[in-house]
């Protein structure tokens, strides 16, 4: 019988691959909820919504209906990839630049009641597992399996920067554990649906496991 697995957590604590890599082998469809805010961003980047240090929170709300949203599958890289206005965005989502906007425009209840419904749309069939920070809290309260993800800062912003260096990007260490840290701030401190563990989810702390343990103990949990 298929579930809903909830994984939610800190950033760059490894979320999506897991998620995908689980995904995979029980033949179950992957939702990124972070890539969804990210595209929202990166909507309100291209609209000149957004400058230095703010955003124009009134207009992006009047102009969410603008923004479609889609995940379309790419089979040679075995995964779905974000579409905007039916533009594949999933490179430019994934800059510093968008990562240090998003948590802000997270915050906007408006922005999270739309994307919450599109995500209980995509996942009323079950035999999905969805990455965010709110899905076992608010999205799938009663997800049959829920996960909450952690890791020490500084291991998370290795990987992050890490990544980012294998794309290309320069940036330094210091100013992506700033990022880590920002961003963990505002998720967890937000009025509307912070960053919480969910009662019924189990910890994963995985500062110093593989991603092969922490695969088998989601296997594990999905069995059980
Ligand atoms: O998972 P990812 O790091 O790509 O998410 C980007 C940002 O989007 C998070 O830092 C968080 O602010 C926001 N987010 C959220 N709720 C979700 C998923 C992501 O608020 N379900």
């Amino acid at each position: 019988k298929k579930i809903t697995i909830a994984i939610d957590g800190f950033s760059s604590t490894g979320k999506s691959t897991l998620a995908k890599q689980v995904a995979k082998q029980l033949g179950y469809v992957y939702v990124d909820t972070g890539a969804m805010y990210r595209a929202v961003t990166l909507f309100a980047m291209q609209n000149n919504l957004i400058d230095e240090i703010d955003f124009n929170k009134e207009e992006l709300i009047k102009r969410l209906s603008e923004i479609h949203l889609s995940f379309q599958f790419n089979p040679q890289l075995g995964f779905a990839e974000m579409y905007l206005n039916n533009v594949n965005v999933e490179k430019q989502i994934r800059t510093l630049e968008v990562s240090n906007f998003v948590s802000q425009i997270a915050e906007v209840s408006q922005v999270r009641a739309m994307l919450v419904k599109q995500q209980q749309q995509m996942g009323k069939d079950k035999g999905v597992v969805m990455d965010g920070r709110d899905i076992g809290t608010v999205v799938f309260p009663n997800a049959e399996l829920k996960i909450f993800m952690n890791a020490s800062p500084d291991v998370r912003a290795q990987r992050r920067y890490d990544e980012l260096s294998e794309k290309g990007q320069l940036v330094s260490y210091d100013r992506v554990l700033e990022n880590v840290m920002q961003r963990d701030y505002i998720d967890t401190h937000r009025e509307d649906s912070p960053l919480v563990k969910a009662d019924d989810a189990i910890e994963i702390d995985n500062s110093y496991l593989s991603r092969e343990e922490q695969f088998k103990k989601v296997l594990e949990l999905v069995n059980n």
